[in-house]
């Protein structure tokens, strides 16, 4: 590693106020060009994250900027804590939503893919994904991620593809695979097989429709069927009713005369039938209903598809059966939703429609474009699911992957356990083409072209799958061979990911080194899609997890806790949140929110709230920097000076650090995010800039040279803790002011995280600070409470027991610098003065003098001024909220806000009046 000899240039002294925009470019091309995001070459443990691959199409938001937040302050952490660490970056190629995007941008050149043809087409989207398809990658750029872009992976790239075809050989081989017709989700606009997960649910108002099916013989008054899709009753191949259901077990048997069609099926008993559903006579249709279609398979009946891909009926189909009549024409080519409405108008006509009522329903649609799923009966691919899911269920159980917060692994095994074969043929262009081939002449006959000018493969051709394309027919030594036409799902190639990136199916290096990977940081809604699938593929084809622990983020939602969403219109967009306040301040917002297990409710005031802190920071650096001039700090280190030598506030600020160093590392090995930045906060705002900073003051301007020249050492060196501390929230700033420390200086990222130091914590100290502290904000309290004028010096008395009196008497310099008292009398318990305010701190009794501050006669006429101008303030806001019109006009809100100034000002004038009466007993006791 060259992070020397890169060295860019950094001005000595730090600029007034930070300017992120400058910097942030600056230090990134310079950790990337000094190759610090690469792995060390030697180190005794590992890190190893690959990141969630975006889609190619993706662009940043507020999800990315957790998700990657979170892994690069793991993976800086990591990396300064001494392990070889390699996060692996890349892009999914997002078959369905990359095919979409360039297939709109063809209509408005008004072209098409049909037109173009297969080859052309895939061409195109190649070079659409070379000139747009990076923008992600670029925007997580400006995020500061250390991702190892020398690694950087596309889940189409030759290796990758290499290592998807090798998969699926390999499965099936091991017969985990095959090819069959059953009913699948069918997007009828994408014209595409969708996993059942890939279909969003939503519950809504639809209709019951409730039919007469007469019987054939007319033996029978008609049965009443009731359906939420009389569309499909076209294709109803029975009726079925539960055996045990009294109303119609003497007519299971006989045939019914579908209306409109006029085909004869049967009726049929089946004990899965619901016989609370609508009458409890179910129609059948087999080709277009999941449950249908299962009890189809078990008595034998015909599979009827009515509809084409695009889901508008397909005339020919019938016709092909051998059925016929004028219906068909009326039907030919109708949409579903026109078939829909047109056959319930016939039904109505024809008088078979009994009645119509309103029905919640759950309607699935395609979870990239919208459109109501069609379930349509295609050949498809599947892969046997239960032997993969058996071994990463008990892989979570046994904890050799441990899923955080816990309570996701519940979600995990009910999941799991109700797994079906997964469906991973696609019919678009786009995507890893499925690596089997058909014989032109073995499988003449189950050739039939498609719409989109290509093949498909009807359910009885016979694959033959190989790594490559097969020289001939192992039947018939003919060598005209047609590749499957279909793609596989996108979820296919990013299940192999941890390893495929690492170079699988070689027995590389890297996967020697890094695999399992370490961590894997997710949202909750790829947890099935994603995880589940990267845990199977894992141990089917490494023979070990893939991640050891799978660390589950929330989501970012607005201010109100809503999703963000366009169409609400309450989008943040994080380039530009990062371009108006500065990177480090939005990471460290997003991680301080970061709460296990709770969603992040992200409002743009709390990121200008981080903003604050990064200024702070900041100006502590300038402080430190300005006292240090021209020694620069080096030399003793604090460290190794005897505790002995130091003044309390250096062993408090010490111990501090020490605690700090500890609670922060198990924060963030724990995953606990936001404990990590709060910790950090805490101690860097409140303890080293409130506290410390300040008393140290004392030493630098003191006559003591020695004393002077630790407190400056000892500075130093806090200041450089902390930004080893903050630097893997905070990576530019923390860089920025590391750099300005000392000449030619390496990168903060190669230097060592900070280590425990058992030996600088100092319980007694703390206790005595403590002590100090809360001695200093009481006479601060007692000062304002008074009125006393801020640069004002006093003089005060304090009553205490022995020890704490010398302790005091000790600390008075620092009594002095932080609350401007001069000079303090000290007394037993019980001998404080009368006439002066008083505070208690432990056994501490502190005693301000009044008299000696503030004339009592002048306190009294402005305490009574302002008592006059409350009291008036209370009238006003009375007499508004005794106004009825206004309380009928206004907003609930501002009716609101109105009682809460009305007993804001009760409360005030509360506070003046005990100041008044305590006034008048220290008058008293003076007289
Ligand atoms: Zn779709
Ligand atoms: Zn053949």
């Amino acid at each position: 590693m060259s992070g020397v000899d890169s060295k860019i240039s950094t001005p000595m002294q730090l600029s007034k106020a930070y300017s992120h925009k400058e910097i942030e470019h600056k230090w990134y091309a310079h950790w990337v060009g000094a190759g610090l995001f690469e792995p060390a070459k030697t180190g005794a443990d590992y890190f190893s994250i690959v990141i969630p691959p975006p889609n190619v199409t993706g662009s940043l938001h507020m999800g990315h900027a957790l998700n990657n937040t979170l892994q690069d302050i793991l993976c800086r952490y990591k990396r300064m804590d001494g392990a070889r660490v390699l996060w692996v970056p890349g892009t999914d190629h997002a078959g369905i939503a990359t095919q979409n995007v360039v297939e709109r941008q063809l209509a408005q050149k008004g072209t098409s893919r049909a037109q173009l043809g297969r080859e052309k087409f895939i061409e195109t989207v190649w070079q659409w994904k070379q000139e747009a398809g990076n923008a992600i990658l670029h925007q997580l750029k400006a995020l500061g991620v250390s991702c190892d872009w020398s690694h950087e992976r596309f889940t189409m790239d030759e290796g990758l593809s290499r290592a998807v075809r090798e998969a699926f050989v390999k499965l099936w081989e091991d017969k985990l695979l095959y090819r069959a017709q059953r009913l699948i989700n069918w997007c009828p606009r994408c014209k595409t097989a969708l996993a059942d997960i890939e279909v969003v649910h939503e519950e809504g108002d639809g209709s019951l429709w409730h039919i007469r099916y007469p019987f054939a013989d007319d033996s029978a008054p008609a049965l009443i069927v009731a359906t939420t899709r009389p569309e499909t009753m076209l294709g109803d191949s029975a009726v079925a009713v539960h055996p045990d259901d009294q109303r119609y077990q003497h007519l299971v048997g006989k045939k019914i005369r579908l209306p409109i069609t006029g085909r004869i099926v049967p009726l049929i008993a089946d004990p899965f039938v619901d016989r609370e559903f609508g009458t409890g006579a179910l129609k059948i249709t087999p080709g277009h209903d999941f449950n249908d279609f299962e009890m189809g398979e078990r008595f034998n009946l015909d599979q009827i598809s009515i509809f084409g891909a695009d889901a508008r009926i397909d005339a020919n189909a019938f016709s092909a059966r051998g059925e016929s009549g004028a219906w068909i024409e009326r039907y030919r080519g109708k949409d579903r939703f026109e078939a829909r409405k047109l056959v319930v108008a016939e039904l109505q006509e024809n008088n078979f429609l009994e009645k119509t009522e309103l029905h919640k329903l759950s309607v699935g649609r395609c979870y990239r474009c919208q459109t109501v799923i069609e379930p349509y009966l295609t050949p498809q691919w599947f892969v046997e699911i239960k032997p993969l899911a058996e071994p990463a269920m008990q892989a979570v159980r046994d904890g050799r992957i441990k899923i955080i917060p816990e309570g996701w692994s519940n979600s995990y095994f009910a999941w799991m356990e109700n797994i079906k074969d997964w469906c991973i043929s696609r019919q678009i262009w786009w995507g890893h083409q499925i690596p089997a081939w058909y014989c032109k002449s073995c499988d003449a006959g189950n050739f039939i072209t498609a719409a989109d000018g290509g093949y498909t493969l009807t359910k009885d051709a016979k694959p033959i799958v190989g790594r490559q394309r097969p020289e001939s027919c192992p039947q018939c030594g003919g060598k005209e061979l047609l590749q499957d036409p279909d793609v596989l799902d996108t979820w296919f190639s990013s299940g192999l990911w941890p390893f495929s990136t690492l170079g699988w199916p070689e027995r590389s290096a890297d996967l020697k080194d890094f695999y399992p990977t370490s961590t894997l940081v997710t949202g909750f809604d790829i947890l099935f899609f994603w995880v589940a699938r990267m845990i199977m593929m894992g141990l089917k084809f490494m023979g070990e997890v893939p991640f050891r622990d799978v660390y589950i983020h929330a989501l970012v939602r607005d201010e109100q806790g809503q999703k963000m969403s366009k169409s609400k219109g309450n989008v943040i967009d994080p380039l530009e949140i990062m371009s108006k306040y500065g990177t480090d301040a939005f990471r460290f917002t997003l991680a301080a929110m970061a709460a296990m297990g709770r969603d992040i409710r992200l409002a743009e005031e709390r990121i200008a709230g981080y903003q604050n802190f990064v200024n702070k920071l900041w100006n502590a650096a300038r402080f430190v920097q300005m006292n240090l001039g021209d020694d620069n700090g080096a030399g003793a280190a604090p460290s190794r000076l005897a505790a002995g030598d130091l003044a309390l506030a250096d062993r408090w600020v010490r111990s501090r650090l020490a605690g700090t160093i500890r609670d922060a590392r198990e924060a963030v090995e724990a995953y606990r995010f936001n404990d990590y930045a709060n910790i950090l906060y805490q101690f860097v705002w409140h303890e080293f800039c409130d506290w410390y900073i300040e008393m140290s003051k004392l030493a630098l301007n003191g006559a003591d040279a020695l004393q002077a020249a630790q407190s400056r050492q000892l500075l130093r060196e806090l200041l450089e803790q902390i930004l080893l501390l903050l630097h893997p929230i905070m990576p530019f700033v923390t860089e920025e002011i590391w750099q300005t420390m000392s000449p030619a200086r390496a990168s903060i990222m190669v230097e060592k995280y900070p280590a425990l130091a058992p030996a600088w914590i100092d319980a007694a100290s703390e206790k005595q600070m403590e002590f100090l502290m809360g001695v200093v904000r009481a006479v601060r309290n007692l000062r304002t409470e008074s009125n006393c004028p801020p640069g004002k010096e006093v003089k005060i008395i304090l009553c205490a027991p022995d020890g704490d009196l010398a302790f005091l008497r000790e600390q008075q310099p620092y009594l002095r610098l932080l609350a401007r008292v001069v000079g303090a009398e000290y007394r037993a318990i019980g001998a404080g003065p009368k006439g002066a305010a008083t505070a208690v701190v432990g056994a501490t009794e502190i005693y301000l003098p009044l008299g000696d501050l503030v004339n009592l006669d002048e306190e009294r006429a402005r305490l009574t001024k302002e008592v006059g101008k409350v009291e008036e303030e209370i009238v006003r806001v009375q007499k508004k909220l005794g106004n009825g019109d206004f309380l009928a006009k206004a907003k609930p809100e501002v009716v609101e806000k109105e009682r809460d100034k009305a007993s804001q000002f009760e409360d005030k004038l509360r506070t003046l009046n005990n100041s008044l009466a305590k006034l008048t007993e220290i008058q008293a006791g003076r007289s």
